[in-house]
């Protein structure tokens, strides 16, 4: 049997910098060793580890929300699949690495760009690395508080318990410094929960009804232009 060598594209945003990071990962990294993707800002880097039985391969990803690595064990025969993978933040679900064919990845990275444009405009911020703290620990609201509050806001959501002066229907959440952002991403009308223990959350657990205020007129306008 011949195996054709095995290659992917591989992409991270740098949270330092914002600039999305590529480079291509052969079949043959040497076992014992890693490689490493930095940023041409020498603030970041991705680094790629094969385990020692070569089945999987280790990603440690820089987030740009939680500055901080992020740790993804991937199985070899995803890696070199050919179709677009990625690995997400833990705490905010973004997508923090992209694996697989250059065009998908590059796709990705567009839409990711689009994506966090929005967010930046959600939570009024000028630059994409604002929207993450210097001190991630001790600044973002706790992973599992904001699991528990995003898995309610999707049920209420079902349910139509969510209501916004556009009434889209469709609504997300993020974290910030205060707390955690259930927002409209159509009209940008949000409410702020200062979630930062597990009792916040049960607090949210006994709120019916949950009615988003203040819309923006364009949220997602930056520098003047409209989308
Ligand atoms: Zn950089
Ligand atoms: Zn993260
Ligand atoms: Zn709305």
């Amino acid at each position: 049997m011949v195996l054709k060598p095995k290659e992917t594209h591989v992409a991270y945003r740098c949270p330092d910098c914002g600039t999305a990071v590529y480079g291509l990962v052969g079949d043959f990294i040497p076992a014992s060793g890693m490689l490493r993707l930095k940023c041409p800002c020498g603030k970041s880097r991705m680094q790629i580890i094969p385990s020692p039985d070569r089945e999987k391969i280790r990603f440690d990803v820089p987030c740009l929300f939680c500055r901080q690595d992020h740790h993804f064990s991937v199985s070899r025969n995803v890696v070199f699949g050919d179709r677009l993978f990625l690995l997400n933040c833990p705490y905010t679900n973004m997508d923090v690495g992209f694996l697989g064919p250059r065009e998908e990845v590059d796709r990705a990275v567009a839409e990711q760009e689009k994506e966090l444009a929005k967010l930046a405009g959600a939570f009024g911020v000028k630059r994409l690395r604002d929207l993450s703290p210097e001190e991630s620990e001790e600044i973002l609201p706790d992973a599992q508080v904001h699991d528990v509050i995003r898995f309610i806001v999707k049920e209420m959501e079902a349910d139509g318990e969510i209501t916004c002066p556009c009434g889209s229907g469709t609504y997300e959440t993020g974290m910030t410094e205060n707390g955690i952002l259930v927002y409209c991403p159509v009209c940008g009308a949000s409410h702020l929960f200062p979630a930062n223990s597990v009792s916040d959350a049960e607090r949210f657990l006994h709120c019916e009804r949950l009615e988003l205020t203040n819309p923006r007129k364009s949220p997602w306008k930056e520098g003047g232009q409209t989308p």
